[in-house]
């Protein structure tokens, strides 16, 4: 061989151009590393996911006559390192050309780059071609701007990419947003439809990680692997989602409920972050749906499904290349508690994070709100150390990749950027929890109280969050509401709350 070309773990992308016309001097590589397995303690499902997923391409590049190595990690070949592999197969292979394509990882990209500058045989960078937007696109768009609002970029992107416009500039529906139509609780009784689940085997990268004895978490059933690990599959659970969940996707959106883990939502995440589907696949698939359909799905449906990958996926990314690496320890508020145990148990008598954990510990999976306005807002609000809240984040989902977990976690959910991402903390007290769940309904704590013995943790520590932070936050005008109730709360009332938050905040590990 004289070329060898790296595929990294989420570069599935068999639409690649590198994979249009085949050339038997080049050798293709992907690799199970520990330097991937050990940087976070993966959620089990998700470790198994990404080899499954990995060794599936490779063997459909081989069968499609592109030749491809897969290094498992108990190969004896193994560096452990994608730097110390390739270093080792340029020299096995004699190679005279390297190349690869674009990381999506800061920690990646630097690590090639370093590998690049130490060769001696000419190397070059491809890009991945997968996302709407270049690296740079955004921090380009909002260049000498103060704030980076994403509605901004996420209509530039709907005119440049012509996604739901009409006459050359005009949004579909006469309306960029359709929010206020969206975002609506359960109603009792309602079932949504069962989720598409799949049975992948993964006895054996399940067996390798095990002999490894790679630090992981979560529970998973080896032999039935519920996520898809290649593009067949991906582009079922897309048919299945345009069919039987984008009619619902927006209106319940921001719904949680105790019975239901996946709702409306389309659980692509894992398939678009592993590059084995594309974004403009799976936008395309679902306004195409909705053309065919209008009589059962409705545009509101489709507009917030579209905004959140041509608008927030593509954002976070921006903002990522952007803001990386200063964006990895940002801590505006200073915060430093450690994570209570239970965020890796689900042992809790909260039930919104008993239910949102342990479902995460069960399917590596939690819808957006459940992300933000229960784990996130929990964090945020207990003053815990941001670097512990990425990397539970980071270990914890099957579609974690630092680039759209980093700026989601620290930036949106934990206003550590000091409102990058986000224009005000995203913070909540149970009255939000109840009002979009039926959690409230079975917990010990009072979601009506905030000073009692079975308060709900979070509204007492929701104004101390705001008391605390006065200073950083109070002339934010998005908060002004915020300030002026925390000012008219009488005083006895207000000195109660805060030592009722003291108390949580002194026994977290006990909630
Ligand atoms: P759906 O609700 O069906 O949405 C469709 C798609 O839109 C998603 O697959 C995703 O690609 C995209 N999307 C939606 N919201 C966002 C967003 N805020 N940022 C980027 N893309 C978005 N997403 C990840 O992919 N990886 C992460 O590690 C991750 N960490 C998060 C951490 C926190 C604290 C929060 C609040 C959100 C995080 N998200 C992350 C964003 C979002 O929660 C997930 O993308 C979504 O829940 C994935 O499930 P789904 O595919 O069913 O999404
Ligand atoms: Fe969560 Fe408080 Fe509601 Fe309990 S009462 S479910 S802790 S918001």
């Amino acid at each position: 061989y004289k070329k060898l070309r790296l595929i990294l773990g989420d570069q599935l992308n068999r639409n690649h151009s590198w994979f249009q016309e085949k050339d038997s001097s080049i050798l293709h590589v992907l690799m199970e590393v520990k330097t991937e397995t050990d940087y976070v303690w993966h959620h089990i499902q998700k470790a198994c996911a990404f080899f499954a997923a990995m060794e599936d391409f490779a063997k459909t590049l081989n069968a499609d006559g592109f030749d491809t190595i897969y290094l498992k990690l108990d190969d004896e070949d193994n560096q452990q390192s994608f730097s110390k592999n390739i270093i080792h197969l340029i020299k096995k292979f004699e190679i005279e050309v390297f190349q690869y394509q674009m990381p999506d990882e800061y920690r990646l990209d630097q690590e090639l780059n370093g590998l690049c500058d130490g060769l001696t045989i000419t190397y070059k960078c491809f890009d991945t071609e997968h996302f709407y937007t270049s690296r740079n696109e955004l921090g380009d768009f909002f260049a000498g701007k103060k704030s980076l609002l994403m509605e901004s970029f996420y209509r530039a992107m709907r005119l440049k990419h012509n996604i739901l416009i009409n006459n050359g500039d005009d949004p579909e529906g006469d309306k960029w947003n359709f929010d206020t139509e969206n975002r609506k609780k359960l109603p009792k009784g309602h079932k949504p439809n069962a989720p598409l689940l799949f049975d992948n085997d993964v006895r054996k990268p399940h067996q390798r990680l095990v002999a490894a004895k790679i630090r992981t978490i979560g529970s998973i059933e080896p032999e039935y692997l519920q996520w898809p690990i290649n593009r067949k599959q991906s582009l079922g659970l897309l048919d299945y989602f345009c069919k039987n969940c984008l009619h619902l996707f927006g209106t319940f959106q921001d719904a949680m409920h105790t019975d239901e883990w996946s709702l409306y939502h389309s659980r692509l995440s894992f398939s678009m972050n592993t590059k084995i589907i594309s974004p403009m696949e799976v936008v395309k698939a679902a306004i195409t749906f909705w053309r065919n359909n209008k009589k059962t799905v409705a545009l509101n449906q489709v507009e917030g499904f579209v905004r959140q990958i041509l608008g927030w996926r593509e954002y976070m990314r921006g903002v990522y290349w952007m803001k990386m690496p200063e964006f990895e320890n940002l801590n505006y508020f200073n915060h430093t508690e450690k994570l209570p145990d239970w965020y890796w148990t689900g042992k809790t008598d909260m039930n919104c994070l008993k239910h949102s954990i342990n479902q995460s510990l069960n399917y590596a999976y939690a819808h957006h709100i459940q992300r933000l306005m229960v784990t996130g807002n929990f964090a945020l609000l207990a003053g815990i150390n941001p670097d512990e809240v990425d990397f539970w984040y980071l270990s914890i989902y099957i579609d974690a990749i630092q680039w759209v977990e980093i700026t989601n976690t620290r930036g949106m959910s934990q206003y550590a950027d000091g409102g990058i991402v986000g224009s005000k903390p995203y913070t909540a007290s149970a009255n939000y929890i109840n009002k979009m769940s039926n959690y409230c309904e079975h917990c010990k704590y009072d979601k009506n109280d905030k000073i009692g013995e079975n308060s709900c943790p979070f509204n007492s520590l929701y104004w101390n969050f705001h008391d605390q932070h006065r200073e950083k936050l109070q002339r934010n005008p998005r908060l002004s509401m915020v300030y002026r109730l925390w000012d008219k709360m009488n005083p006895e009332l207000k000195s109660k709350v805060l030592s009722r938050a003291d108390y949580y905040l002194k026994n977290l590990e006990t909630l």
